[in-house]
């Protein structure tokens, strides 16, 4: 029988319940447990996919094509899991199967309501995750803040597993004290508030984790054991850390994962965190620095900048900058400023600004995006990129640009362009998937891309193949756009090597140039399978070649 571990936030958005379930399952899993978990998004979305990443963050693809929430790549990344669709649950996912039940007269002439039908379908999810994976423990983030409208069916869900199986539920409250500057002094009172609003949806929580810029004292413990009703030792610190992967380490010294198996009456165990200690060590003590360049568009927020669209990326290069034992720095370059076409002074400036940024760089990431928007700056990074031997990783739209860029530099296709954003484009070197055609014209846009984990079969004497040890892999995808085929024998004809095809469809999947220390464009995103402990043998490789740069 599972247990089953809810986790939700008080206060505000943004303390880290991703961070916090993952690190909880993590420590659980070197007691010798099975975990699995659980993403509950309250919004009424049926997936991530049709959300802008600027509002979203990122959007991340499970194997089997999901595409989710952030937080399932956070599971994934510490529990070295592959999740699947059943671990991502949103408020659309829930009302669209409860209505398709209805219209299918399962609810046998009944009046279809939102309490009891609602929690109830949210339940039976959950129990089938608990079903498939057989795990011990099932941890189930609730998205959102408590208090809130949103995710009152979710909380409601919740309170009735544990009503009916009251040994095997636990709550558990992420919270934040904040410490106003003019204060100086650590406060409780919006935790207390969060308990209530808890209270109100019918929950105690067993075990509050304190979020705060320090670790939480004792007088603080007291106060919010007095005044939410619980033992003091159930308040757990977790201060601000330097880096997200210290956090089950810390969990620990708090004696979290014991505390977690003593409340469900369970054997206290030892746990295996060496690995991991040790990793947490590398991170806090490399001193050498590697510098990576990412050119995106979707970090400018109002006079704000976030980093949650290329959360993957960003991972994936850490994990491989470790490997190496290097610090991480990562410079972001927002393409929109480096596009020639939309400078009054055109060319030029755009071009001299782009280049002074990317002398100074060991290597340039361009990631995943859509649309026309700062295409034309990253093309420029790219020729520079090119041309200078500087290490250059192209993901999905990173790669087509490149094929873009190689064509009218390299082969004189100066008219070449994709018809994602030149839809009568003369040379048509990213074409649409034919089977994308029909979907689009019939406005079916959500989760229709060629989407999760498809095959490729690696080209021997390639940096892919040296890299992956092996002729064959499989990664994910999320695109509808692909390198046109008729144009394959041009581009090799000037020394592009299609290092990756699909065998099932023939597509391209990695390109790569000769004469370049690394310059590599996947159709697929490497990053979603990258671990901390296990980087992804292509991000290892770049780093490998930014270093020497
Ligand atoms: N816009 C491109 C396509 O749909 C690339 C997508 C991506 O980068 N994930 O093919």
């Amino acid at each position: 029988m599972a247990k089953y571990i809810f986790i939700s936030g008080g206060v505000m958005s943004g303390i880290g319940k991703g961070i916090t379930t993952s690190s909880i399952g993590k420590i659980l899993q070197n007691k010798g447990f099975e975990i699995t978990a659980v993403k509950i998004d309250p919004y009424v979305n049926v997936d991530a996919g049709t959300m802008n990443p600027i509002e979203h963050g990122e959007i991340f693809v499970t194997v089997d094509g999901t595409e989710c929430d952030q937080d399932i790549g956070n599971y994934e990344r510490f529990l070295n899991v592959n999740l699947t669709t059943a671990n991502y649950i949103t408020t659309g996912r829930v009302y669209q199967a409860v209505i398709k039940r209805e219209r299918n007269l399962e609810y046998r002439g009944k009046c279809v309501e939102v309490v009891p039908h609602i929690p109830e379908e949210i339940i039976s999810r959950i129990n089938k995750v608990a079903k498939k994976t057989k795990a011990d423990f099932v941890l189930i983030e609730i998205g959102g803040t408590v208090g809130e409208y949103q995710n009152l069916l979710f909380l409601e869900a919740a309170r009735m597993m544990k009503l009916s199986s009251p040994k095997d539920v636990l709550f558990i409250l992420v919270s934040y004290l904040p410490v106003p500057k003019m204060i100086g002094e650590m406060k409780t009172k919006p935790t207390q508030h969060a308990v209530r609003s808890l209270n109100m949806a019918g929950i105690q929580p067993d075990i509050i984790l304190a979020r705060s810029q320090n670790p939480v004292d004792k007088p603080r413990k007291r106060k919010i054991s007095i005044f939410c009703n619980m033992a003091k030792d159930d308040v757990i610190s977790a201060p601000d850390v330097e880096s997200i992967y210290e956090v089950p380490v810390n969990f620990e010294k708090e004696n979290l994962g014991n505390r977690i198996l003593k409340k469900f009456g369970l054997n206290q165990r030892n746990n295996k965190l060496k690995d991991w200690e040790n990793l947490v060590k590398t991170i806090k003590t490399v001193k050498k620095k590697v510098r990576i360049g990412i050119v995106g568009k979707y970090f400018e927020t109002g006079k704000f900048t976030l980093m949650d669209s290329y959360i993957s990326v960003i991972e994936a290069v850490k994990h491989a900058c470790w490997f190496h034992k290097r610090k991480p720095e990562i410079v972001w370059l927002s393409a929109g400023k480096y596009d020639p076409t939309k400078l009054p002074d055109g060319n030029r400036k755009a071009k001299k600004n782009l280049e002074e940024k990317l002398k100074n760089l060991d290597g340039i990431i361009i990631p995943g995006g859509f649309g026309s928007r700062g295409v034309e700056g990253k093309i420029k990074a790219i020729e520079f990129c090119r041309k200078n031997k500087i290490p250059f990783f192209g993901l999905c739209f990173g790669m087509q640009l490149a094929v873009i860029e190689f064509a009218r530099n390299v082969c004189g296709l100066k008219k070449a362009n994709s018809t994602e954003f030149s839809k009568n484009c003369e040379v048509p070197v990213i074409d649409i998937i034919p089977e994308q055609k029909a979907l689009l014209k019939e406005k079916k846009y959500g989760g229709t891309m060629r989407l999760g984990a498809y095959k490729c079969k690696i080209k021997p004497k390639t940096i892919s193949f040296r890299a992956y040890k092996g002729s064959e892999t499989s990664e994910r995808h999320r695109h509808r756009y692909e390198l046109n085929n008729s144009f394959r024998e041009a581009l090799e004809a000037k020394g592009m090597v299609m290092a990756g095809i699909n065998p099932e469809r023939d597509l391209v999947e990695i390109i790569e140039l000769k004469n370049h220390p690394f310059f590599i464009g996947t159709q697929f995103h490497p990053e979603f399978q990258s671990r901390p402990l296990n980087p992804h043998p292509l991000y290892r490789e770049f780093i490998k070649a930014c270093l020497k740069k």
